[in-house]
């Protein structure tokens, strides 16, 4: 079985659209896994939210989902996302409503269990550092986590109750074996990693493989969409950045 691996779409359609077609270009895949935060900061909620809707996947709730339905208070939030936050509530209809209210905060596929932040917090840790990431590898049973939240790539890799992190480059593989992994595919519509093309990853469950890849997409287009749609101009400004 082959699983597109996304994570923090966060409204941003033209980098979701230009993964999706990628996806599409080299085979498609059977599932797709999100990482949650489909909405928060970008100009296309509704129509990332229906996107997704439109392919076999499973999706667990990020903070943005929760905070634009209400489940997560805005004083979590910087300024400027608790803007965005409130813009994205004021555009969703009672069917997106629903949708985001009913993700699960962590999701079992197979080897993988998926959540937005760290199995300890599913919702607001970012694991960002080999401490947080040890500290985590307690907190699940099966071989591999997935997160998101930090909207950088990275993997950690257990070792001897401590843990290391293992460097993964776009479109080179990595096979996945017997040691324990906690792996951040990167985020689609907001990368902070210093290279603002939309990260995402497919793994493929016959070779074992996991591959990481980077796709340009039209920034400006999203830009423009944000600036025109009255949304922080910082939040428009980071994207050309990557950070
Ligand atoms: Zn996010």
């Amino acid at each position: 079985m082959r699983c597109a691996i996304i994570a923090d779409i966060h409204a941003n359609l033209e980098a979701f659209t230009a993964v999706l077609g990628e996806i599409e270009h080299q085979g498609g895949v059977d599932e797709v896994w999100s990482l949650g935060d489909i909405v928060g900061y970008g100009p296309d909620p509704v129509p990332c939210i229906e996107l997704l809707r439109r392919y076999n996947h499973v999706s667990v709730a990020g903070n943005h989902d929760r905070a634009a339905i209400g489940k997560l208070e805005l004083s979590f939030f910087n300024p400027l996302a608790a803007e965005a936050c409130r813009w994205t509530a004021a555009r969703l209809g009672k069917e997106h409503v629903r949708y985001l209210e009913n993700l699960p905060l962590t999701a079992d596929r197979g080897d993988f269990l998926l959540v937005h932040g760290s199995p300890t917090d599913p919702v607001l840790e970012y694991v960002m550092s080999t401490g947080i990431a040890a500290r985590n590898f307690a907190f699940f049973g099966s071989a591999y986590c997935l997160v998101g939240h930090t909207h950088v790539p990275a993997a950690f890799k257990e070792e001897d109750g401590s843990c290391r992190s293992v460097a993964m480059t776009p479109g080179i593989g990595m096979m996945l074996g017997a040691d324990r992994l906690i792996i951040n595919p990167g985020g689609v519509g907001q990368p902070r990693d210093g290279d603002p093309s939309a990260s995402y990853a497919i793994y493929d469950s016959r070779s074992r493989i996991f591959r990481l890849f980077r796709i340009p997409y039209d920034i400006e287009a999203t830009q423009q969409k944000m600036l025109r749609a009255g949304l922080p101009v910082q939040l428009a400004t980071r994207l050309a950045a990557g950070r």
